[in-house]
């Protein structure tokens, strides 16, 4: 269906994007699994606290969640990408089945679905 160049090519950028997402999770969160991040609590011992700075680091947790889950997101996309490379499926549409066009695939290495079904 791709040419084995075309698919070679998205696999390198892939592979690039998945190093960057992992670099940027790892400033604040833990791998726990291959798609598992866990964003680090701040890690003070509870006497050392007062009150003020606590709340100032809850606050930072929080602010870091969404963070964490869309950079997780995203990672998860680009692993499915590659387990799909392996097993030949690369660049079918999950939701008609259909190959996505190459400029999709070309913009977005780990696009799961074709431009007709992206809003759907
Ligand atoms: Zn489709």
């Amino acid at each position: 269906m791709f040419e084995q160049d075309f698919i070679d090519n998205q696999k390198i950028k892939l592979e690039k994007e998945k190093e960057e997402l992992e670099k940027s999770l790892s400033d604040f969160a833990s791998k726990e699994t291959e798609n598992n991040w866990e964003t680090k609590y701040p890690d003070i011992a509870p006497d050392e606290r007062d009150p003020e700075d606590s709340a100032d680091e809850v606050e930072e947790y929080v602010d870091l969640l969404p963070q964490e889950y869309t950079l997780e997101i995203k990672l998860k996309n680009v692993n499915d990408a590659l387990d799909n490379i392996k097993e030949g499926t690369y660049g079918i549409c999950e939701s008609c089945k259909r190959p996505i066009s190459k400029e999709r695939l070309e913009a977005n290495p780990s696009a799961k679905k074709c431009i007709e079904c992206i809003d759907l």
